[in-house]
């Protein structure tokens, strides 16, 4: 069997691109002959987490690849994400709030929310069927660009999990969450990207999916198995890959054997990480055992749960308890520009430029014509110097939770 990942380490946005060039073209044999062929980028867009928390795609990643993909002259290009169910519940535009639609106009490329798409139905445990976005199948290229992130209940989210995100709708998405670790397997067996590039840049530690903190592996993580890449990232990160369920499961299928094994643990890392896991409260442990999670399930499938989620004192109780690991807030952000206070800037810092995922010379030359308002340069700036102007609505809880962190790690 002959195996192929290829491993990049990264900090700026120039050198993402830089790198990536070499390791793409070196897959070349890959890509489609036509140049008007349908390409679809799927990132992991679940929550309207900034990338730099370790939640999302990082926007320079997608910048990067959608410069290569340019500068190779195709021009049929969409990315396509379906997030969470509950963002989808409450009408918030994910693909909005993180700027992904800025950033799609900024390169002339389009952008579908997949929650929208027409479904396709597939099998999937117990003799369900549930739809994934027709664009999804339909797609001539795909590549799938997940966020290596741990997460309570499937241990780790990388390239297999994934491509959840394409299940349409909450209606489709809850049909799969009992056997979740089968059903991400039974996606993977029907929906066959044809490259993976890991966003590890700043991945995820501790309670992902979205209540964990990000961790600094200025890593991206590119190969065509997504089986092989995701036992590699559980190395990377010191899990045991015995206790990602995707991976036991994909073991029990036969589809992960010792060439697999010794393919990754051979493998050459120029550095390990510790990843804290996702440990989760007592209550939710103790609901998402494997043995327990089918009656939750069934409770929370229910009309009368469905309608109790929605409101806001319900809603809040279950994020307390942990239940539920996103807070749904509806006030946007409303940005009416950066100021540059230089008085505050550290000579020598090249941070904010370096964040910058359409590479404004900053802190020199901000631009608000080309800006996409992705906020990075904002939140890493380790003097505070750069200045927001406007109102921050949802943000602010993400700053509340993550700013000094944030500032500290990247
Ligand atoms: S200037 Fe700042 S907010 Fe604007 S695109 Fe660049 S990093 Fe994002
Ligand atoms: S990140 Fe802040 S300190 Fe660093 S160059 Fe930009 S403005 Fe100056």
């Amino acid at each position: 069997m002959s195996f192929q990942v290829d491993i990049i380490k990264a900090g700026s946005a120039r050198e993402i691109k830089e790198k990536i060039l070499p390791v793409l073209d070196g897959h070349k044999g890959i890509f489609p002959q036509s140049r008007t062929a349908r390409i679809l980028i799927k990132p992991n867009l679940n929550a309207n987490m900034n990338a730099l928390t370790g939640n999302t795609t990082d926007l320079r990643l997608l910048a990067a690849v959608i410069e290569y993909l340019k500068n190779k002259g195709y021009d049929n290009i969409s990315i396509g994400e379906g997030t969470n169910s509950g963002y989808y519940r409450s009408n918030i535009s994910v693909i909005a709030r993180l700027k992904v639609d800025a950033l799609a106009r900024y390169y002339g490329v389009k952008v579908v929310d997949l929650n929208y798409s027409e479904p396709v139905y597939i099998d999937f445990e117990d003799g369900i069927k549930a739809g994934v976005a027709r664009e999804v199948v339909e797609a001539e290229f795909l590549i799938n660009m997940p966020k290596l992130k741990t997460h309570f209940e499937a241990g780790m989210s990388v390239c297999l999990k994934n491509l959840m995100g394409c299940l349409v709708g909450q209606q489709n998405k809850k049909k799969t969450h009992q056997s979740l670790a089968a059903n991400i397997l039974n996606i993977n067996k029907r929906i066959k990207p044809h490259i993976h590039i890991v966003d590890a840049l700043l991945s995820m530690e501790g309670l992902g999916p979205t209540r964990g903190i990000p961790i600094n592996t200025g890593t991206v993580i590119i190969g065509k198995d997504p089986y092989l890449i995701d036992l590699l990232c559980a190395r990377l990160a010191s899990f045991d890959y015995r206790k990602v369920r995707t991976l036991v499961e994909a073991e029990k299928r036969g589809i992960i054997n010792n060439d697999y094994k010794k393919f990754t643990d051979g493998f050459k890392l120029e550095k390990k990480y510790h990843f804290k896991p996702p440990e989760a409260g007592p209550l939710a442990t103790f609901i998402h055992s494997p043995k327990r999670q089918k009656y939750f399930l069934a409770v929370r499938n229910t009309k009368f749960f469905t309608y109790m989620a929605s409101t806001k004192w319900f809603g809040h109780l279950l994020f307390l308890s942990g239940l539920r690991q996103d807070n749904f807030i509806k006030e946007e952000m409303k940005f009416e520009g950066l100021n540059f206070n230089m008085s505050r800037c550290i000579g020598g810092c090249t941070r904010c430029r370096d964040y910058c995922p359409v590479e404004l010379d900053l802190p020199k030359k901000f631009d608000d014509k080309k800006c996409i308002e992705c906020l990075y340069c904002f939140l890493v700036c380790p003097s505070v110097a750069i200045e927001f102007r406007g109102s921050l609505g949802f943000m602010a809880e993400q700053m509340r939770q993550y700013d000094e962190i944030t500032r500290k790690v990247v």
